[in-house]
């Protein structure tokens, strides 16, 4: 793996509505033909730090301690992949109405208590927020916020608005998002893209069946 090649940051297309969807949408065409936007632990930290999961000195410190620990950086890479996966079985399984595998609940459980170690309480104007030990650069800081991110999805009320991209049924698309619409009547991932393509195949068949009748 790539880890140590720092190429800047592409863009990763957030439209999952919540950090962890978002994070489980960083692999495109999953079914088909898998491209992998996660390719090098910077691809990570361009990630964290496109959702704000890391503010831009953390993620400087991060490239470089990446830099001095390849082999430490893939191994948080590996991690990221598998606690992603976990991830979209998870929430896929509740999209579809079925029961999500224990040991994916139980990866994300043992890594919430990994991220739950890292929470700091710190003075933020004339009071407090809720923080994360950013003194030490630990190779994983961009996965505590996600991981927090997954727990509280799952434990809220929105959780009955996590959905999997129409297009899944034709393997096409495999994204997922929350549907913030007040009818939940969201169907795509992005109208621009998987809304377009289901639209003019739509329309390709009426006209195909006006044609042929
Ligand atoms: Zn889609």
């Amino acid at each position: 793996m790539a880890t140590t090649d720092m190429t800047p940051s592409r863009e990763f297309d957030l439209s999952g509505g919540r950090l962890c969807l978002d994070f489980a949408n960083t692999v495109s065409m999953r079914d088909v033909k898998p491209r992998e936007r996660l390719a090098a632990y910077a691809d990570l930290v361009a990630f964290a730090r496109a959702t704000g999961a890391v503010d831009e000195p953390l993620a400087r410190r991060l490239l470089g301690e990446a830099r001095r620990r390849p082999a430490d950086a893939d191994d948080v890479l590996r991690q990221a992949i598998a606690l992603r996966e976990a991830l979209f079985r998870i929430f896929l399984a509740r999209a579809e109405g079925q029961e999500p595998a224990p040991a994916d609940e139980a990866l994300l459980s043992a890594a919430l208590s990994t991220a739950l170690a890292h929470r700091r309480l710190a003075r933020h104007g004339e009071g407090y927020a809720l923080g994360w030990d950013d003194t030490t650069a630990a190779l994983d800081a961009p996965l505590w916020p996600i991981v927090e991110s997954a727990a509280a999805l799952l434990t809220s009320g929105e959780l009955e608005r996590v959905r999997v991209c129409s297009l899944h049924e034709s393997q096409e698309c495999s994204w997922l998002f929350l549907d913030q619409t007040r009818a939940r009547t969201r169907r795509w991932c992005s109208m621009k893209d998987c809304g377009n393509v289901a639209k003019a195949r739509r329309h390709h068949a009426r006209a195909k069946e006006a044609g042929d009748g």
